[in-house]
């Protein structure tokens, strides 16, 4: 098989795994320009590329050299000619800010994210409160920037582009930028090719507000996260605001250089949680409207007590439950939500299962009577049933802790802690353990219905 093929194999391979959009971006521009031994290499349009590529998506090539060779090669990149402006000096600087092609002149804003439909909860509660205070130009919020953290799909983009939406709708001329720090990147390397990085910073620093995305992903850019770091000391200090999100707080964020997280917390850092039962369930009946799906309370109720994780899943397994339905020409009820839930979740967590049922499965499993487990005897195999029955009630259930506590003769939170630190750290140690506790949650998990 030629180099050619070689190449065009992994790609397809590539594709299959990475968003369309992801694919165009970093793999499109490459160029396969040779075989050195067991070398591979790949022409990159800059070094940017090249740390980019490594840094997030070399398992990725050499798993897919591997499938289409069947041999461990290893990959050598090579940096294209031409791109020799990385010195901003030598480049002729433009006398006025030019039309920027190459990045994005528009907001990027998506109308869909606003205030108006983001579903007020205890975990978002204080990020929707502070990315509306914000918006008040009239006060002159004390705080700047915003960082604002969660897991994935939490609402962190849906919030930061309602802050856009919000400050266009109420702002003639305002000027506003939306990207994430993978485009910004991206402009930032385009800017470099066309020997325009002066236009590049001009523009980003002429804006009235800057709202970045997924700041994460500047790890490991060093450059990118200079430049980055320049854009943001200049409209910091001109009281320009700055909204950003991130995956983890500023202060956990690794690869990330310490002068600019420092930066980030000088502001106000506001965590986003997963929803709660109840948002959880205002959520799912708030989309179920906007589509304008009938969808009964029981259903949705069930939906959103197996859908804990984030929103993204809800909405997902609601247009799910519109494909079945269409699909199998049946109404959406709770039947159908059981199959959509269960191939959602896999094998995993189908069902919420009760404090109840699980101590009784414990006591199946261990031959250890009930009214033990749940009583104040301290002999060691009960006490350590008892604090797997414990361990098992906070991840399998919604149950907070001082009512798991209470389920074991009102012990306190804290012992319910320990319990769980306990088997956390046995299973850590003890594999074949490990092995019984998650069988043992699978089963509690997936009933047969
Ligand atoms: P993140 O950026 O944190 O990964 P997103 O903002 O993309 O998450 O949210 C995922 C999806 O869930 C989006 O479609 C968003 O509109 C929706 N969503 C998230 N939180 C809420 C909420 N509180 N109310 C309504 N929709 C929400
Ligand atoms: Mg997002």
């Amino acid at each position: 098989m030629d180099l050619t093929n070689i190449w065009q194999d992994c790609l397809s391979r590539i594709k299959d795994r990475i968003p369309a959009q992801t694919y165009q971006t970093w793999f499109e521009p490459l160029k396969v320009t040779g075989l050195v031994e067991s070398d591979i290499v790949l022409q990159v349009p800059s070094r940017f590329y090249y740390e980019w590529l490594d840094s997030h998506y070399r398992p990725l090539i050499l798993e897919s050299l591997k499938h289409a060779t069947g041999k461990d090669l290893k990959v050598r990149y090579n940096v294209a000619l031409g791109d020799t402006a990385q010195d901003e000096n030598e480049t002729p600087v433009p006398t006025e800010i030019e039309d920027p092609n190459g990045f994005s002149k528009s907001t990027q804003l998506n109308r869909r994210y606003t205030f108006e439909n983001f579903i007020e909860g205890a975990g978002n509660q204080f990020a929707r409160a502070a990315a509306l205070s914000i918006c008040d130009t009239q006060k002159k919020a004390a705080f700047n920037p915003l960082v604002m953290y969660g897991g994935v799909g939490l609402g962190k983009t849906h919030l930061l582009q309602a802050v856009g939406n919000r400050m266009m709708s109420q702002k003639a001329g305002f000027k506003i930028i939306y990207t994430t720090s993978e485009k910004f990147t991206l402009d930032f390397i385009t800017s470099i090719q066309k020997n325009r990085t002066t236009a590049f910073s001009k523009y980003f620093r002429s804006v009235d507000m800057l709202l970045v995305d997924d700041i994460q992903f500047f790890q490991r850019k060093e450059q990118t996260q200079e430049q980055f770091f320049h854009t943001f000391n200049d409209l910091f200090q001109r009281g320009k605001k700055i909204v950003m999100t991130m995956d983890k707080p500023p202060s956990e964020l690794s690869g990330l250089k310490e002068r600019l997280t420092s930066r980030f917390q000088s502001g106000l850092t506001v965590d986003i949680q997963a929803p709660d039962l109840e948002t959880r369930i205002a959520i799912l009946m708030r989309k179920a409207e906007e589509d304008k799906l009938d969808i009964p309370y029981d259903t949705t109720e069930y939906i959103a007590r197996c859908i804990k994780s984030n929103v993204r899943d809800l909405e997902g397994a609601l247009i799910r439950l519109l494909a079945y339905s269409s699909l199998r020409k049946q109404e959406i009820n709770l039947n159908l939500a059981r199959n959509v839930v269960q191939e959602i979740l896999g094998r995993q967590a189908a069902k919420t299962v009760t404090i109840d049922e699980i101590i009784k499965a414990i006591s199946r499993e261990t031959n250890i009577r009930e009214t033990l487990l749940v009583g104040k005897g301290r002999r060691k195999d009960i006490a350590r049933a008892r604090q797997l029955a414990m361990y098992l009630s906070r991840e399998l259930t919604e149950a907070s802790l001082v009512s798991i506590g209470l389920h074991f003769a009102g012990r306190d939170h804290s012992t319910v802690i320990h319990a769980c630190k306990k088997i956390e750290s046995m299973m850590r140690d003890d594999p074949v353990f490990q092995a019984k506790v998650d069988t043992l949650s699978k089963e509690l998990a997936n009933p047969v219905y």
